[in-house]
């Protein structure tokens, strides 16, 4: 595949996330978002979060790793909101590159 511009942002943002999350960043892991109102509650507090990358990653409980939950391993590259091409979450308030193995408390099936 071409380096575009586009790629090489990915990439950069990429490498700031994988960074901020292997500096032991406290996310907020649990409780992952269930239900429609606990979605919400935390799609609001993305939206004051603005574009601080840090708080996106505290409020969205990411982390580098799977998340096992209800008996189910949640991980980026099984969630709705994965593009596997780019390696990307469209979740709009989310918006970010990613890894496959990484997951955070809005993924959905
Ligand atoms: S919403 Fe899905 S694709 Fe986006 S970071 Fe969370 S688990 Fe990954």
């Amino acid at each position: 595949m071409p380096i575009t511009v586009a790629t090489s942002n990915d990439e950069r943002r990429r490498e700031e996330i994988r960074s901020l999350l292997g500096d032991g960043l406290k996310a907020e892991i649990f409780p992952r978002a269930d239900t429609h109102e606990e979605v919400q509650a935390i799609v609001a507090r993305l939206g004051h979060a603005g574009n601080d990358l840090k708080s996106k990653l505290i409020i969205g409980g990411f982390t580098s790793y799977p998340v096992e939950h209800a008996g189910i391993e949640q991980s980026c590259e099984t969630c709705m909101y994965y593009l596997v091409h780019r390696k990307y979450c469209e979740l709009p308030e989310l918006d970010c590159p990613v890894e496959p193995e990484w997951s955070c408390r809005l993924w959905r099936i």
